[in-house]
Formats: C-alpha cells, sequence, structure tokens
C-alpha cells in the first residue's frame, strides 16, 4: 500500500524523482558509475549543481543583483552563517521576530556575535500567530524572519517594509508560492522541507550587502567563499543535490510556481475546511495566519485519541503526529502530496465524526 505521507520533514517527494535517484545510485546516466562514487568535480557532476542553481533561478526569478549557492549544515547552519556575513564585527546588531522554535534557534546563534533585538514574538500564545504591525529599526544590521513555522502551523502573507537588509528562513515553505525575492537580501532553507532529500541548503543572498561586517569569516562560513567557487568549495552531495535537481525538474514541467501555488492552496483549503467543519477537532493556528504547508489541529477530548490514531493508521496514513510543542496533530501538505492524500484523511476524519460525535 502506498503511503500518505504527512512528515513535516524530510519531506515527500515525487514518485519520479525517487525512481530517477535510485537508478542513479546503480548506473548515473549509463556511464556505468553510480552517482555516489564519482567525483564532485567530473563535469557530469558539475552539471547536475549548475543546472539546479539555474532551476532555482527560473523558478524564483532571481534578480541579476542575487546568487544561489547550495551548501551544507542544514537551515541550522545558516543560522551562523547569517550573522558571520552581516553582522558587523564592532557593535553589530540584528533584529529579529520570534516566531517559533526555529526562530528562537536562529536568535541563540545571533546572540553568540552580537546585540539581537526581539521587535516582536508571539511566544505569549504558544506562537499559535504571526505578529503584525511592528516597526524595523534602521540601526541594525539586518532583520530576520521566519516565513512558515513548520512546528506552530503559522505563515507569513505579507512581509514588512524594512530599511535595512531582510533575512528570511523559507526551510518550510521555499517554492509553493510566489516570492519577490528582489526584496530579500538572504533567502535560505534546508533542501529537505520542500525541494528534494536532506543534505543541502539553498542560499539566495544579494551580494551587495557581503563584505561589510569587519568580520575574520572562516571560509567555508563566508558566503563569498561559495559565490566565487560556484557551489563547489569542498565535496558537495552530489546524490542529495541531484534529488533537488531532479524534483525542481519535476516542479518545472508541472508548470513551476504558479501552478504550485494553485494546488496547495486547493489542498489547504481542503484541509482546513474539514478541521472548521468536524465537531471533534480544533486548529490550534489563528484562522488568519494559518499555514498553508502545515496544519496543525486537536483533539477536543483528548480520550479519543486512540481511536482516531488507529484509523487513520489503517487507512495508510503516515506522521501525523504533532510536534512534542504543539500536541494533537500536523498535517504536512508540501509540494510533492497529493490532493488524494489530503482527500483520505479528510474522509477518515469524517468517518471518526460519524462514529464517535
Ligand atoms: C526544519 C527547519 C529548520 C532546521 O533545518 P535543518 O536543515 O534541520 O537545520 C530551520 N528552520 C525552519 C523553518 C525549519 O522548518
Amino acid at each position: 500500500m502506498k503511503i500518505h505521507n504527512f512528515s513535516a520533514g524530510p519531506c515527500i517527494l515525487p514518485q519520479e524523482v525517487f525512481q530517477k535517484m535510485s537508478e542513479a545510485v546503480l548506473d548515473f546516466n549509463g556511464s556505468g558509475s553510480s552517482i555516489m562514487e564519482i567525483s564532485h568535480r567530473r563535469a557530469d557532476a558539475q552539471e547536475v549543481i549548475d543546472t539546479a542553481i539555474q532551476l532555482v533561478k527560473d523558478l524564483m526569478n532571481v534578480p541579476d543583483t542575487h546568487e544561489v549557492i547550495f551548501t551544507q549544515g542544514g537551515a541550522s547552519l545558516q543560522f551562523v552563517m547569517v550573522p558571520f556575513n552581516l553582522m558587523k564585527l564592532n557593535g553589530g546588531k540584528a533584529a529579529y521576530t520570534e516566531t517559533g522554535a526555529w526562530a528562537k534557534s536562529a536568535i541563540k546563534e545571533a546572540q553568540r556575535m552580537g546585540e539581537v533585538q526581539i521587535i516582536a514574538s508571539s511566544a505569549d500564545k504558544n506562537f499559535n500567530y504571526v505578529p503584525k504591525g511592528y516597526t524595523i529599526p534602521s540601526d541594525v544590521d539586518y532583520f530576520h524572519c521566519t516565513s512558515n513555522n513548520t512546528i506552530f502551523g503559522t505563515q507569513m502573507k505579507s512581509f514588512p517594509d524594512s530599511p535595512v537588509p531582510v533575512v528570511c528562513d523559507m526551510s518550510s515553505d521555499i517554492l509553493s508560492k510566489p516570492v519577490d525575492v528582489s526584496k530579500f537580501d538572504v533567502i535560505y532553507a534546508g533542501a529537505q522541507k520542500n525541494m528534494g532529500p536532506a543534505g543541502s541548503v539553498v542560499t539566495i543572498v544579494n551580494k551587495e550587502v557581503l563584505g561589510k561586517t569587519g568580520r575574520n569569516i572562516p571560509a567555508y562560513l563566508d558566503f563569498q567563499t561559495h559565490i566565487d567557487k560556484g557551489s563547489a568549495f569542498n565535496t558537495w552531495p552530489v546524490l542529495a543535490v541531484y534529488g533537488v535537481m531532479l524534483n525542481l525538474q519535476w516542479l518545472k514541467n508541472l508548470g513551476g510556481v504558479p501552478e504550485i501555488t494553485k494546488r496547495n492552496q486547493a489542498k489547504a483549503e481542503l484541509m482546513y475546511a474539514e478541521i472548521d467543519r468536524n465537531a471533534l477537532f480544533t486548529g490550534t493556528a489563528e484562522v488568519e495566519d494559518r499555514s498553508e504547508m502545515n496544519a496543525t489541529f486537536v483533539l477536543k477530548d483528548e480520550s479519543l485519541k486512540a481511536e482516531f490514531n488507529k484509523l487513520w493508521k489503517e487507512a495508510g496514513i503516515s506522521s501525523l503526529e504533532g510536534h512534542r510543542d504543539v500536541g494533537g496533530y500536523r498535517a504536512s501538505m508540501y509540494n510533492a502530496l497529493p490532493i488524494e492524500s489530503v482527500q483520505v484523511l479528510v474522509d477518515v476524519m469524517k468517518q471518526f465524526e460519524q462514529k464517535f460525535g
């Protein structure tokens, strides 16, 4: 039975991506070698990363002012690389919004390197909303926000005007909807939430904001190193980036961001309509801030938990458990999740209501 994978990450990928990756593990493009044993400097490997970079540029309309790089260390290392590259050595300051667990981790890393001003927070309500109406100070080195709060199921629907460079962690909603890249100076995303398998991170950086901190940046942590080396400064994970490349090709062939936006909206509408309609469940996020990627909801009567868990597991659904910080359930509906899987979950919720409502 095919599993309906609602995991928050690593994410579901299209079947054709898994198929082509598995073929390349045995014989990469008829070369007689596995993609796992070839040099990352071989021409056909080089083509993989160049194509992946170009696909990010095409799909997101990245302007010429910006460069796209692939690195490793997950979004977690970007929490460190961002202040290294943008926060001044002397008197460095940055403004952050605190909208969830990942935002808090980003803040913690930046605090090691300078002053962090938390200019807005939703911690007072266990991060169930996105703060708005704050002003970004003009005397900080940059502003950092998280576009989609994977754990709490909230998503920024608009971005504030900023007098300083804007940095955004888009790990869990990159390429799910249109973004005006020119309004951002750094966008980063761990691949495993919406772009491909775990093992690589994409960063889109405005070249003009680099080289202004006065810091002696370790080579790997310097965005400029990866720009200069075409993301091949050190041995990059060829199989992982190949997975990203294939997934982005799948997205492009399907109609790119405009088409996936429609599909993601349809999935989210179906999911939230059931959460709101069904008498046995409640959504945990404020309605206007609900994430199209991660829908979080809880049972009104926790004593029915075992019954509900049994039903969805029998229907072939996996990884629906909520994060321990929220409890309940989380349906992650990344790009590759078909609407049919959402329909299966909705049907299970309806059956559950008929039995126990
Ligand atoms: C998962 C996630 C991260 C952490 O990603 P890693 O690649 O595991 O370091 C950071 N930010 C957000 C928004 C995430 O969803």
